[in-house]
């Protein structure tokens, strides 16, 4: 008899099961043991797999998909890419309507997962016929047995990370984690995973990562939704000025900001301390842990987890690149920071 090969039936069985890694030097100095989940070894490069994945599922299992029917939604990152990854290997279209400040980069990296991009203008009200909102909406109305996302009104998005994200990292710190970390954009990674691990152990404590310029966290504390907290900033996927549905706000204990500078210098920290080459989110999640460690958040007992949403190499145009940070006033007050190329 032959040996059976050792193979995958398909890119989509490599979605979920990410490594925990524990992190050595750039926590240095701080009591506890820090890990951080590296949700970059998804086939699609982010924590947006486990939540494309999900919710595809679920529409088929309900009979709403059929070969060749259409998969809408209106983002031009992490969520698009994993979604389009998805729909080619399924037979499905995926339709992405996009905001014209897309970067060309990020519609070229959809188009050649094979997605169909709408661009459409930014500076319109979300009510205008052209706006994103509004043709993806369209699409979806006028084609029977499409699905549309909608990814922060949709309570799949955290029922992925519930039944994925939160039982492997029980799994893999063997119960005895006693923090998580976690940045806040749509609130499904952080909702969905601190729901299971505080039904295993309430004492976990759930902090979440916020931008200046986002209404969450003062929402968090007061339950209003103040517009005077909401303004433009950099870091792109967390924070946001409206309140997500896919955000459960019970089972987070406390949220924290960081600012657009100090996160990109932590994930340039990143890759120069750990050898993790990973994106702004991560860099802001890590950031959150220092400032956290200053407060006397962590003792000597304390397991921290941090979750990682996606990988590096989507961010060479913005903080790898010396140029834009220039451009953003960052480099001043980072001499050491100045390009390293050696011209021969
Ligand atoms: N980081 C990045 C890079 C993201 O794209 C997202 C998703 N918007 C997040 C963090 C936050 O994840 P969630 O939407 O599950 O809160």
């Amino acid at each position: 008899m032959k040996e059976e090969i050792e193979a995958h039936e398909s890119i989509l069985e490599l979605v979920g099961n990410t490594p925990l890694v524990r992190l050595n030097k750039i926590t240095n100095g701080f009591p506890g043991a820090y890990y951080a989940k590296l949700e970059a070894f998804n086939p699609g490069h982010s924590a947006k797999d486990r939540i494309a994945l999900h919710i595809i599922n679920k529409a088929e299992e309900q009979g709403v998909l059929k070969p060749g029917s259409i998969i809408v939604e209106t983002t031009s990152g992490n969520t698009g890419f994993s979604l389009a990854m998805i729909a080619m290997v399924k037979g499905y279209q995926c339709i992405l309507a996009v905001s014209d400040k897309s970067s060309h980069d990020k519609i070229d990296m959809l188009r050649a997962m094979g997605a169909k991009v709408y661009l459409c203008p930014a500076k319109v009200e979300p009510e205008d016929p052209r706006s994103y909102y509004s043709v993806a909406k369209r699409i979806h109305e006028e084609t029977p047995g499409s699905v549309y996302i909608n990814q922060y009104f949709n309570e799949l998005n955290t029922e992925a990370h519930y039944l994925t994200t939160g039982p492997e990292i029980w799994k893999q710190t063997k119960g005895q984690i006693t923090h998580l970390i976690a940045c806040s954009g749509t609130g499904g990674t952080i909702s969905g995973t601190a729901k299971y691990l505080k039904e295993q152990n309430p004492n976990v404590k759930v902090i979440g990562v916020d931008a200046y310029g986002s209404i969450i966290k003062k929402y968090h504390e007061t339950g209003e939704v103040d517009m005077n907290e909401a303004y433009s900033y950099r870091i792109e996927g967390m924070g946001k000025n409206l309140i997500p549905a896919a955000t459960k706000f019970e089972f987070i204990d406390r949220f924290i900001k960081v600012s657009d500078e100090d996160a990109a210098f932590t994930a340039r920290d990143l890759a120069h301390t750990e050898g993790l080459f990973m994106g702004y989110t991560s860099g802001a999640a890590i950031q959150a842990v220092k400032q956290l460690a200053t407060e006397n958040e962590f003792t000597a007992d304390s397991k921290v987890v941090i979750i990682l949403p996606d990988h590096g190499s989507r961010y060479m145009t913005k903080i790898y690149s010396d140029q834009w940070m220039e451009e953003q006033g960052f480099l001043k007050d980072h001499p050491t920071e100045q390009t390293k190329v050696v011209y021969i």
